[in-house]
């Protein structure tokens, strides 16, 4: 497909791929990320559905495909089905998915289908009650599996978890965390544990590379699968004995940055360029009518060109984010 402009860096890399935080607001308290909850610190709204559906016009004029909703806790917003709709609705969007922490997911999970929602990500840290208790500060593990099962049963095309490596805390259920997706057609993810503003001391105190599971997977005779084009940054490892998958993501290895195809705008317009850039680019006062759409996107088209190769995370160097609630992970 040709697009005029596309969304392309210096680096030669596409950007087929939008991650769209709806809100900052987030109802749980995961110790890596909001261990307070969230503290209202902007009285600015969130950005309107119109907002949305220009940005995602925009952005799909200039190639991008895939729209992930994401936050805080996306489903708390009352309009989330809505906005789900729109995005699901504009030309040239195939994909519209969404990262939840499973909130009253059994419920919902069929309103999220409707709305046009094809793909989920379910966060899931522990399959300890009392240790998913004590990471989210909620007693909920019982109702973020049921939806992981309620998700699958309405239909979903892709149903992921995603597991935040910590360690102490969860490093010693890799052998639960197979079972669970020996008999569950979902491709479960290990995240490793990314440096933030806010969290240095729980970092240096949790932080586990993702090879301590990439050498137990190969030990116990997982293989890593062939990269599917325009595949992001995870590594993806299968078994024959196990209908659902894991993936690795390792945002401190090398070459990581490489694959990137994704861009980011927070829940009041900023676009930013990396996870863990400085600042942000205010895109609202160009989301405001609907004949300011060629002008925004040559606006994003001209930022592409300051995205930089690669994150400096090596260094300790975490941009301005102080919590990933804050740009949707
Ligand atoms: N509230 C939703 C959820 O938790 O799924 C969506 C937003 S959350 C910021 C998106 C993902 O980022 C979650 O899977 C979460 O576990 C992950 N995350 C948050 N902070 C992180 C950190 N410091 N390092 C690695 N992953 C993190
Ligand atoms: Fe909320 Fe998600 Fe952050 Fe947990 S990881 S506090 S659910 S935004």
């Amino acid at each position: 497909m040709y697009y005029d402009p596309p969304l392309a860096d210096g680096y030669g890399r596409r950007f087929p791929y939008l991650r769209l935080s709806v809100t900052d607001v987030c109802n749980f308290k995961c110790s890596y990320c909001l261990p307070d909850g969230y503290e209202k610190t902007y009285s600015d709204p969130f950005l309107s559905a119109n907002e949305v559906r220009r940005l995602v016009t925009a952005f799909s004029e200039m190639g991008t495909w895939k729209v992930r909703l994401t936050g805080g806790e996306p489903t708390v917003r009352p309009d989330f089905c809505d906005l789900a709709r729109i995005v699901a609705l504009t030309p040239g969007i195939e994909k519209t998915a969404f990262t939840t922490n499973g909130y009253k997911l059994p419920q919902r999970a069929r309103d999220y289908f409707n709305a046009g929602l094809r793909a989920i990500n379910i966060s899931i840290d522990s399959l300890d009650p009392r240790r998913f208790h004590e990471i989210t500060g909620h007693n909920r593990l019982e109702e973020v599996v049921d939806g992981v099962r309620a998700a699958l049963e309405a239909g979903f095309e892709s149903v992921k978890i995603n597991t935040v490596l910590l360690k102490g805390l969860n490093d010693d259920e890799i052998d639960g965390f197979l079972s669970f997706i020996e008999n569950r057609p979902v491709s479960l993810r290990f995240i490793e544990l990314m440096q933030t503003g806010d969290n240095l001391t729980y970092f240096r105190k949790r932080h586990i590379p993702a090879t301590v599971v990439k050498e137990r997977l190969l030990a116990r005779g997982w293989r890593l699968r062939a990269r599917e084009d325009g595949a992001g940054p995870a590594m993806e490892y299968e078994h024959p004995d196990y209908r659902g998958r894991i993936g690795i993501i390792a945002p401190y290895a090398k070459d990581f940055c490489a694959t990137c195809n994704r861009l980011r705008v927070s829940a009041r317009g900023h676009l930013h360029l990396c996870l863990f850039g400085a600042g942000g680019y205010d895109l609202r006062p160009l989301l405001q009518d609907d004949g300011q759409i060629e002008e925004l996107k040559g606006m994003a088209v001209n930022l592409m060109q300051r995205k930089r190769a690669g994150h400096f995370l090596h260094d300790g160097d975490t941009g301005t984010r102080q919590h990933l609630a804050s740009v949707g992970g």
